[in-house]
């Protein structure tokens, strides 16, 4: 009989019923040390006491009400998202996967503005993952996401990972944009280099099409900059925020420049609970937060010291671990032996840790984990590479 909850995951056997900055704790009191923090979400720990604040004390006034209105948080979140990014305008959404459609939608409607409505091919990359509507697995173009679920939504070219000249060359007068996530998470932590992104962008300003950057993983403070884009010094012209920008609260976003937005007016898009006053009062909660200069520069100090301890768990287990990789608090370790295996292994030190592509056990632990979490964090997965080592032996 089928579970009454539709059985798309494979669920580990454990049930958390409460959780506490970097730690999540079962019914019998076990505490587990999150380094999956629901996949790069809990940005700034678990129950955290302002976002807690910001959240009962807007639920103590107003849950919802419909885009047919104003809503204050949303405009507070919105001028705050224009004020620290390249964008001039902002669209809510409840997840990154909405934030992927409206995305399509944007870039295709600008060509279509602008008297070129032949102007529609989205150039993507592989290993890429935008979400699982109709729209993203077409863009994702892979037969583990795509399969049985066709006819695909037309319009997508998919080329190798970073690959310039292939870009060259794939560029056309019909591509509407490219379409990139500049640090890949569920692809394996695999960041783009920055003379990448900055070929990128001179190949869309040589060629006219729109830079769109899926920031859902990477973006909201995970890169020790607000958005992971800002190390290469260049900036799209959409861009899909969610994930950490609500800290746990479902909430996303698309951002654009004024160019680029003005093609969607009254009535091109909308959303029933996109900028929900509970979802943009946390939000402007984290936002206020990680954009702390103070607070990205812990961030990427942390991730100097744990990419460092990391280092060396490698160097102690060569037959387990391969390499280092990613950026900031969002990183990879590549393994020797299929990523769930080294997943379960650390279930047994009680550890969370979430497997991705190309054989990467991927860290994306809470923003403000500590300094102490980080070296119990390794000296567990030290454990776990032992266990894991003795048993393949
Ligand atoms: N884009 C990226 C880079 C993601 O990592 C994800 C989710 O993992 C999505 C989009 C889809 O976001 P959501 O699951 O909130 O729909």
């Amino acid at each position: 009989m089928i579970a009454s909850v539709l059985p798309t995951y494979n669920r580990a056997p454990l049930t958390f019923i409460r959780g506490h900055g970097s730690w999540l704790e079962t019914e019998d009191g076990t505490r587990y040390l999150d380094l999956g923090a629901g996949i790069a979400v809990n940005s700034l720990g678990h129950a955290n006491p302002d976002l807690v604040a910001a959240l009962t004390e807007q639920a103590g006034k107003l849950w919802h009400v419909s885009n047919l209105y104003h809503i204050a948080q949303q405009e507070k979140l919105a001028d705050l998202l224009v004020e620290h990014t390249f964008a001039d305008s902002v669209f809510f959404t409840n997840s990154g996967t909405e934030a992927a459609e409206l995305a399509v939608k944007m870039a295709r409607k600008y060509w279509f503005d602008q008297g070129d409505p032949e102007r529609v091919e989205i150039i993507t990359f592989e290993g890429a993952f935008h979400g699982r509507s109709s729209a993203a697995i077409a863009a994702a173009g892979s037969e583990k996401m795509t399969k049985g679920f066709g006819p695909l939504l037309p319009g997508f070219t998919h080329l190798k990972w970073g690959d310039l000249e292939a870009l060259r060359t794939a560029l056309t007068n019909r591509t509407a944009a490219v379409w990139v996530e500049p640090v890949q998470g569920e692809g394996g932590i695999r960041a783009l280099p920055d003379q990448c992104l900055k070929g990128l962008r001179a190949l869309c300003d040589e060629t006219g099409a729109l830079l769109i950057l899926d920031e859902v993983q990477c973006g909201m403070g995970r890169t020790g900059r607000l958005f992971a884009h800002e190390w290469a010094g260049i900036a799209p012209d959409i861009m899909m925020v969610a994930k950490g920008i609500g800290g746990g609260f479902p909430l996303g976003a698309v951002l654009a420049t004024e160019r680029v937005a003005a093609c969607m007016t009254v009535g091109s898009h909308g959303s029933t609970y996109g900028g929900n006053p509970l979802a943009c009062a946390v939000g402007t909660r984290v936002m206020e937060i990680v954009t702390d200069p103070a607070f990205l520069a812990e961030v990427s100090r942390k991730s100097a010291l744990m990419r460092q301890k990391l280092e060396g768990l490698v160097a102690a287990h060569p037959d387990v671990f391969e390499a280092v990789r990613g950026m900031g608090l969002m990183l990879g370790l590549k393994c020797k032996c299929a990523p769930v295996d080294m997943v379960n292994a650390a279930y047994t030190q009680h550890l969370l840790t979430v497997p991705a592509a190309d054989n990467v056990l991927r860290l994306l632990p809470a923003l403000t984990i500590s300094d102490a979490e980080i070296s119990d964090a390794i000296a567990r997965l030290d454990r776990a590479a032992t266990d894991l080592a003795r048993n393949v032996a």
